[in-house]
């Protein structure tokens, strides 16, 4: 477990190229087709070896570090998506902690110095921090959803307070957590089926996380889920990678 580390450790993290982008499938359920991707982080740092984003980013929440890295994040991605010209959607994670005015106005910056189009764009609005001021954040979203950024409550159904968020901040999608679908809890089902009639009464998009199998796609497909991800479809893997292979199939359309 990782817990000692500092922003020193962050920015040197950064400077030597230690963090690592990687991207998963996001695949619409009905075509069978990838329509996205899901940018998640990786360090490999030099002694410890690949640590999960779920044993740092709590970390770098707590320590205010992680604004500055998803900024970092983000210019790295309209970068990567600018120099290969591609038009696959993504989406970048985001603690509601980092989402103010200002956040929002830089991200659409970011986007437009790189000449990427913002309706590409997905922010996943993660629950790992207790929301607590609603305003703020709303105000955000809006600024946001102005310019064509579509945004998704991440992590649905493992917060305290998912249905005050639901009510409070307009959205476009809902990502329903892994530890739902893979439940299998008696009550789990019927649970599913109220969020996803709720969702829909509501027009958002449903998506369906930690899909390893098909008890868990049969899952997602009988509550009519629009999306769905996980290692059933593919793991996280290299950005440039799936960039080169995405262009590659583009040409040879
Ligand atoms: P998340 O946003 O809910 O991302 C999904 C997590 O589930 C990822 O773990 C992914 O690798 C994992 N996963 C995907 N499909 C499956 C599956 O079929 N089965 C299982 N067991 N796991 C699956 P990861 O990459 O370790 O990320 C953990 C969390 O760290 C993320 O949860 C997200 O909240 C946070 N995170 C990752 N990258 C970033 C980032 O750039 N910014 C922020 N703010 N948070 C990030
Ligand atoms: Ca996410
Ligand atoms: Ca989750």
């Amino acid at each position: 477990m990782m817990t000692h580390f500092t922003s020193q450790d962050l920015r040197i993290a950064i400077l030597t190229n230690q963090l690592a982008i990687t991207l998963q499938p996001k695949v619409c359920l009905k075509k069978f087709e990838i329509i996205g991707h899901e940018v998640l982080l990786r360090w490999n740092h030099p002694t410890c070896g690949l640590i999960p984003a779920n044993q740092w980013i709590e970390i770098a929440e707590e320590r205010n570090l992680i604004t500055p890295l998803t900024f970092w994040l983000t210019d790295q991605v309209a970068r990567i998506l600018s120099q290969r010209q591609s038009s696959l959607p993504v989406a970048i994670n985001v603690s509601p902690i980092s989402m103010t005015p200002a956040f929002a106005n830089q991200i659409i910056a970011t986007f437009r110095r790189y000449n990427v189009a913002t309706n590409l764009i997905t922010l996943e609005l993660t629950e790992s921090k207790k929301i607590d001021n609603y305003n703020a954040i709303a105000g955000s979203l809006s600024i946001l959803r102005r310019e064509g950024i579509r945004i998704s409550l991440d992590d649905f159904g493992t917060g305290y307070n998912s249905m005050r968020t639901l009510v409070e901040l307009e959205v476009d999608e809902i990502k329903i957590d892994k530890t739902m679908m893979q439940s299998d809890h008696p009550n789990t089902n019927l649970i599913l089926n109220a969020i996803a009639g709720l969702a829909k009464e509501i027009n958002l998009t449903i998506v369906c996380e930690g899909i390893e199998n098909n008890t868990h796609f049969n899952r997602a497909l009988k509550i009519n889920a629009e999306i769905g991800q996980g290692f059933l479809f593919g793991k996280p893997e290299p950005i440039n990678q799936i960039i080169h292979h995405a262009n590659t199939s583009r040409e040879s359309a």
